[in-house]
């Protein structure tokens, strides 16, 4: 291969959505994944939810991001003849009589009652999870396995003899205003899907990230029958039958991948209060989430180097927000159709 459209750098969920998006609008993509870097896609749960924190919340541009993940997932899954996106609900138990009538007021409001199933089905969970003042359910829910996800894609452009295992050195990128050259292949562009690692990236260590550490707890159980995750203060995610991963911690210190007692002591806490059947810890793990400081992805082209260009900045949401912004990307990319504004590294010019 002398030449191709794109280089995308880094196989997370990033450079594994956008490159496939890339490659199904008939682009020739090559996708690099460094096997050395740590990847926080392959610590973080993969969980989607519509309506998130104390006040449940809807997620920035829920009613486009959620009604195309579920599909984009679906169709991925068909066309890699893999299975890796578990749709499921989430169950939201109270934690008082007071929380049930704020959660009654915060549901009724028009933007956030589509995403409220009817019925939560107390009497199958209670023996199981502490509801003991009910809860209520959020539909359009679940969870993708990144690991399988990003296998099976990274699968087909191995296939395709597109792949390469291999930490792109910036030094080792020929970049001019029309064209990018990596080991003697000559690409449209370079496009930079590296998460937490951009920080150190030179092309775009100016952006303003504001990275979050995050731990999780894998957890063995005797038998555990709920097909629903669990959310409140923390999650409990049915991997199957007999393992639950617990999870997630947020800390702006001590920004390592290393897991702490700390954190492992913070999540038993709150999954004591949850659960009510024993567990047995068999794993923990930690990473860095790719968070910014206004909480909206970088997306878009260096203002010196058009064809160097950038998909980063999911912080905790990388699963529900990068089927929807890859598409966004891809005809900026292929069609110069316009890019969201809050998403545009294009607002964080004066920084530069
Ligand atoms: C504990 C925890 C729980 C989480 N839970 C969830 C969740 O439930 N749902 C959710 O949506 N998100 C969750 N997240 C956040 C999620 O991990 C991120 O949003 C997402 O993984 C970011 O993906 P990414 O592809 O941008 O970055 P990464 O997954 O970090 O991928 C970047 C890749 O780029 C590669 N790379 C970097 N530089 C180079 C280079 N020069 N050459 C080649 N390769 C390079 C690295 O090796 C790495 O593989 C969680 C995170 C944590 C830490």
């Amino acid at each position: 291969m002398t030449s191709a459209d794109y280089l995308v750098v880094g196989g997370g969920i990033a450079g594994s959505v956008l490159a496939w998006t890339l490659d199904q609008a008939g682009c020739r993509v090559v996708l690099a994944n460094a096997s050395g870097l740590p990847m926080a896609s392959g610590v973080a749960a993969g969980i989607v939810n519509p309506l998130t924190g104390r006040k449940l919340v809807r997620t920035w541009r829920a009613d486009d991001l959620f009604p195309f993940l579920h599909q984009f997932y679906q169709n991925l899954e068909t066309k890699l003849g893999a299975s890796f996106f578990h749709p499921m609900p989430i169950y939201r138990p109270y934690r008082s009589l007071a929380e049930k009538t704020d959660y009654e007021t915060f549901t009724a409001q028009p933007e956030v009652a589509p995403y409220v199933l009817q019925q939560a089905d107390e009497e199958s969970l209670s023996p199981y999870i502490e509801n003991s003042f009910g809860g209520l359910t959020v539909g359009q829910g679940g969870w993708v396995s990144i690991p399988e996800a990003i296998k099976s894609i990274g699968l087909h452009f191995l296939e395709k003899e597109q792949f390469v295992v291999s930490e792109i050195k910036y030094n080792e990128l020929t970049v001019s205003d029309k064209s990018v050259c990596w080991q003697d292949v000559t690409f449209k562009k370079v496009l930079f899907c590296d998460g937490p690692h951009a920080r150190e990236n030179p092309f775009f260590s100016w952006l303003p990230y504001n990275v979050v550490k995050g731990q999780i707890l894998t957890a063995r159980v005797a038998h555990y029958p709920i097909r629903q995750l669990v959310n409140q203060g923390a999650f409990i995610l049915p991997i199957n039958d007999t393992t639950i991963r617990i999870g997630a911690t947020y800390s702006w210190h001590d920004l390592d991948w290393q897991t702490s007692a700390d954190g492992r002591a913070f999540l038993e806490t709150k999954v004591r209060g949850l659960l009510k059947i024993p567990y047995e810890v068999i794993g923990q793990s930690a990473g860095i989430r790719p968070a910014t400081k206004d909480r909206r992805p970088f997306i878009g082209l260096h203002p010196h180097y058009p064809a160097v260009g950038i998909f980063g900045g999911f912080g905790s949401k990388g699963v529900s927000l990068t089927p929807y912004l890859a598409r966004q990307f891809a005809r900026f990319l292929i069609h110069r159709e316009d890019l969201d504004p809050e998403v545009n590294i294009q607002r964080c010019l004066s920084l530069l």
